[in-house]
């Protein structure tokens, strides 16, 4: 599955922090935003990942929707989502996604799918027709896109970066020497590669890339992952904590504490990433449509500042 970095309940010995704990959610607006997305038959990775934001993000209407079915022909360690025989395509979904977008009335929206090994270009078409229709109906919204890697689907990206998605996301999620054990369908150069091309494609759309921390990765491996990602050109990175779904999944290592955090997000400022979200309960679309403003601010400062040529 494409990751939103996940979930809720570690069932190893470890005590949750104090700093990972969240408040249910009941307000309104969150009940609202449920409703909504119950009418439009469209599937959220903050529900599938059973994400801590939930209550907070649903408050604003701010909902990540996973296109392409809620089955995954993947199973990674990490990930809460179903794996099994994939959902025929809908092929409304498109039109029903572009329709709670713009009821939501959304600055910026995340769309994310579950991994489909089974279709012959990955999906990669179903997301183009999505951002397209979300275009014709909300033509202000700002599109990010969080996608599976698409291996072994030749053209897949360079479709997607046709479409000109303004943010494109692809999560590395580990460090290299825990893909085997972790994210075994997964190749970490593949990964790399795929976010280095959609920055050779068009060099103007933001890329972005996230990993959990906490899954028994050494402080040094997460500096190498930052320099990887950086020669890769990518924009953005966000860094949070793993947490266990069920225990079939991979045992949370520890918990990363609130200031290693914010060492992470000094270093990766440091090394020139235009925009860091680090913290325990940073996930890929956390914030996303705020930290999006910041990210384009960010890229402005950037080109006044640079000598004339
Ligand atoms: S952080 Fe992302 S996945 Fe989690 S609730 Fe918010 S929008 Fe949904």
């Amino acid at each position: 599955m494409v990751t939103e970095m996940l979930a809720s309940q570690p069932n190893n010995k470890l005590v949750k922090p104090d700093w990972i704990r969240v408040k249910a959610p009941t307000s309104k607006e969150f009940l609202n935003t449920h409703e909504l997305i119950r009418k439009q038959k469209l599937n959220t990775v903050c529900e599938e990942a059973a994400c801590p934001n939930i209550g907070e993000c649903w408050k604003k209407g701010h909902a990540t929707v996973m296109v392409l079915g809620s089955v995954c022909t993947r199973a990674c360690k990490f990930c809460n989502i179903a794996t099994g025989i994939p959902d025929k395509l809908d092929p409304h979904e498109p039109d029903n996604l572009a329709n709670a977008i713009s009821q939501l009335n959304l600055s910026h929206v995340v769309i994310t799918s579950v991994d489909r090994d089974d279709l012959e270009d990955g999906g990669a078409g179903h997301f183009v027709e999505c951002i397209e229709k979300i275009r014709a109906k909300s033509p202000n919204t700002t599109i990010e896109i969080l996608t599976p890697d698409f291996l072994r689907k030749e053209g897949a990206i360079e479709k997607i970066v046709r479409a000109k998605p303004d943010v494109y996301n692809h999560n590395i999620e580990t460090v290299p020497s825990l893909y085997q054990k972790i994210r075994p369908g997964a190749r970490y150069f593949h990964s790399l590669n795929l976010l280095h091309s959609v920055k050779k494609l068009n060099p103007h759309i933001f890329t972005k890339s996230g990993l959990m921390v906490g899954l028994g990765e050494t402080k040094e491996e997460v500096l190498q992952v930052m320099d990887d990602l950086r020669a890769a050109g990518v924009d953005f990175i966000t860094i949070g904590q793993y947490l266990q779904p069920t225990q079939n999944h991979a045992n949370v290592d520890r918990f990363v504490t609130p200031e290693e955090f914010e060492y992470y997000e000094k270093i990766a400022r440091f090394k020139g990433f235009l925009m860091v979200s680090a913290s325990p309960l940073t996930r890929s679309s956390y914030h996303a449509g705020d930290d999006f403003i910041k990210l384009r601010t960010a890229r402005e400062q950037l080109l006044e500042n640079r000598p004339a040529v």
